[in-house]
């Protein structure tokens, strides 16, 4: 075997580190292409060719797929990991040597000063292998890979699905591509999904936290945003108009920390909601007031659907617009003049359903497809400049805050009640604890974001349709294969090495962890599932 040894394994992980493929960039569109051909090399894809498939993820980007089939069962496990990695930009001087883990290490000797205390003591111990995307997650990919061999050579009475995206840092583009392709080979081979196994790295809940994680699910992400659409005046004249920070100012208090969307279960709870990124719309300098800007939320989820957190949302803006009208009110009062109007609340897919009232479908469509064609636009750009572009028809309606989804959007999911992820659980706990001495401590809810939020959804669940209705950008420019993901029924468990400081300059892998106990307990996990 290739990849089956400590040695082999950690000269696979230096080598797939070494075809950088940071997301947006040239190696990332290279790297399933790399991949294939590594994966050639095992004769059983020489003969079964059409077991590994390129699913295109747009931008020349692809997602790779590679099937091991048993002949004698129909049972499979899904193995999900990205190989995109974040930015190097913090390596300043040492850029070349990111994808480079033992060199870089070795290099870091030299400097140790420079580096965290923690970080010392890691590389002073030798047991830790520097490099960006070591962590996060090309040693997940390598595990992956290394399954996937010894099933062939000792033919598994089991099915093994490796699934590698591209994009995960950015949009998630490369799994939100992967859930048809995965529907398609089910179809194809005559699969039964029984199990999605990510191996995301094990990630610390605090700083300095030693502690060994497993997942039975992971953490949703949405982003709440808002267009605010006052009215302008001159610099001069300030009572003439109302300005879009005006408004912003009220929503963006009432929506920071705000307990409303703080979720709990299982005893984990969400970080609070804050403001991401503000926006002027406002093109110059100028005294003329700016009439629009506008706002996205950052808000984690873990059992609410898109549509509950409409509710909450678009209760909250309310309440902040009431507050921000008798605010004014108070001021017109003072200064003896007259408000401009009310300030409403309107949800998009009412501000849409307005617009294609007043203009037409026509016009819309026309309108939509001017600001979905702008390439230096990003997918948030253009729902904000969709919704503006809108308002700018449809000034009957102002001053107004427009409130919408902004991409992207990763529904939680998660399996701690299921009796088979709860065993799967039980005894990874138990052969760590056994033959390493680890203790593995679970947790329900991914903290880091994984591509497992597009698997398994809740089937009853009909959240997303208020989410397409409310997201300026649905279909061209951003979607979500729902409901393909509720064809994909099978529970999540993510088991990962063991590393620390993900996105960080010390991004480093604990190498007994990714050598060693990993790969023993991935073994036994699968094997506990044979026919
Ligand atoms: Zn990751």
């Amino acid at each position: 075997m290739k990849w089956n040894e400590p040695g082999k394994l950690e000269d696979l992980i230096c080598e797939i580190v070494g075809w950088h493929s940071r997301t947006g960039t040239q190696g990332e569109i290279d790297f399933p292409h790399k991949l294939q051909d590594k994966l050639l090399e095992l004769d059983y894809f020489q003969t079964n060719r059409s077991h590994i498939q390129l699913h295109d993820a747009k931008e020349e980007r692809n997602t790779l797929t590679a099937l091991y089939k048993s002949d004698v069962t129909d049972k499979t496990i899904v193995l999900i990991s990205h190989f995109d990695t974040v930015h190097t930009e913090e390596f300043g001087a040492l850029g070349d040597l990111a994808f480079d883990p033992r060199t870089l290490t070795e290099v870091f000797k030299e400097r140790i000063d420079e580096l965290p205390e923690d970080a010392q003591v890691d590389l002073q111990s030798g047991e830790y292998l520097f490099g960006r995307g070591t962590m996060d997650m090309k040693m997940g990919l390598v595990l992956h890979m290394h399954l996937l061999e010894q099933a062939i050579v000792e033919q598994w009475p089991i099915n093994l699905l490796l699934v590698t995206v591209p994009d995960e840092e950015v949009n998630s583009s490369g799994m939100r591509a992967a859930v048809g392709g995965l529907n398609e080979i089910r179809e194809t081979f005559g699969l039964a999904y029984e199990l999605f196994l990510n191996s995301e790295p094990s990630f610390s809940q605090q700083a300095r936290d030693d502690n060994y994680y497993i997942y039975s699910g992971t953490i949703g992400k949405i982003m709440p945003a808002a267009l605010f659409y006052g009215k302008e005046t001159h610099a001069g004249e300030p009572l003439n108009g109302v300005t879009g920070h005006f408004l912003a100012s009220h929503l963006t208090k009432m929506m920071e920390f705000n307990p409303a969307f703080e979720e709990v279960a299982y005893g984990e709870k969400t970080p609070l909601p804050v403001c991401l990124k503000t926006y002027d719309l406002k093109q110059d300098y100028s005294t003329q007031t700016s009439h629009h800007t506008a706002a996205l939320y950052n808000v984690f989820v873990l059992k609410r659907s898109a549509a509950e957190v409409m509710d909450i949302y678009h209760r909250v803006a309310t309440e902040a617009m009431e507050e921000c009208q008798r605010h004014y009110e108070a001021i017109c009062a003072r200064e003896e003049t007259e408000p401009i109007g009310t300030i409403q609340v309107i949800r998009y897919g009412q501000l849409e359903e307005h617009a294609i009232q007043k203009l037409g479908e026509e016009a819309v469509r026309v309108i939509k497809q001017d600001v979905f064609t702008c390439e230096d636009l990003d997918e948030r750009e253009k729902s904000i400049k969709l919704a503006d572009e809108l308002m700018l028809h449809c000034q009957e309606l102002a001053p107004a805050t427009v409130i919408f989804f902004a991409p992207p959007y990763y529904p939680a999911v998660n399996d701690s009640d299921d009796p088979f992820i709860q065993d799967k659980i039980q005894m990874t706990q138990n052969i760590l604890k056994e033959k390493f001495a680890v203790d593995a401590k679970q947790i329900h809810y991914f903290n880091g974001i994984s591509d497992l939020s597009y698997v398994n959804y809740a089937e009853h669940d009909n959240g997303w349709k208020a989410y397409k209705e409310n997201t300026p950008t649905w279909g061209d420019v951003y979607s979500i294969p729902f409901e393909g993901m509720q064809q994909l029924q099978a529970p999540v468990l993510n088991v990962g090495p063991f590393g620390k400081d993900a996105h960080q300059l010390t991004e480093r892998l604990h190498k007994e962890s990714a050598f060693v106990q990993t790969p023993y307990v991935l073994r036994k996990i699968i094997e506990s599932m044979f026919a």
